[in-house]
């Protein structure tokens, strides 16, 4: 059985990176591609880990050669997706998850027919924004950027193919575990990079 690439998207401070770091530690088969950025990384954010911060001219560079499968503007930054690791992946029929905004799902949506789609939604409006607020990272006008782009997302939701409501880590993992059908897919073989 193949594993089809699949896509998870939803605004923001939703939780995906938690929920991701879950399923990742418990089945090590499934490889997350890297994005690269040109945002500034967060404080405990790795270069190479959780992603490629590049330079303006660097992604330019790369988006030159063809070297992205994908890319976005969010906010005032931009991500992608490098195209290589993930076609690498798919060959060696690795289980490949990929984080993405939006406008990257649509764009996947049309180069990776078969491709699947997760969106993860808060429980409430109010749950999202008091999540993003918690993180305190960025100024009030980046947490606004990231709301109007949180309304934009969730007005898509009907887009995806399975929508998982993060009111709990553990049940989100284990719906996106189901979704995926890791333990029956992936049960036996035990893979890491
Ligand atoms: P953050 O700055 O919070 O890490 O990410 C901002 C948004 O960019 C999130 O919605 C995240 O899913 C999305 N994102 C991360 N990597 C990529 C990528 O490679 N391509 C696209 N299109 N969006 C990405």
């Amino acid at each position: 059985m193949t594993f089809a690439p699949t896509v998870l998207t939803g605004p923001s401070g939703v939780g995906k990176g938690t929920i991701l770091a879950r399923v990742l530690e418990a089945y090590p088969q499934v490889w997350l591609s890297v994005s690269v950025t040109t945002r500034q990384p967060r404080p405990g954010e790795i270069d190479g880990t959780h992603y490629y911060f590049l330079s303006d001219v660097q992604f330019d560079d790369l988006l030159a050669r063809n070297g992205l499968l994908e890319w976005a503007t969010y906010g005032l930054a931009r991500y992608g997706t490098p195209r290589r690791p993930v076609e690498t992946k798919m060959a060696q029929g690795r289980a490949v998850v990929m984080e993405l905004d939006l406008a990257g799902a649509r764009q996947v949506r049309e180069c990776l027919p078969g491709a699947r789609f997760v969106f993860i939604a808060p429980p409430s409006w109010d749950d999202l924004e008091a999540r993003l607020r918690s993180r305190a990272t960025e100024s009030e006008e980046a947490i606004q950027r990231r709301l109007a782009a949180a309304r934009v997302e969730l007005d898509a939701m009907d887009e995806f193919d399975q929508v998982i409501v993060n009111t709990e880590v553990a049940q989100a993992t284990t719906e996106l575990v189901n979704f995926l059908s890791l333990d029956s897919v992936l049960g036996c073989t035990k893979e890491k990079d």
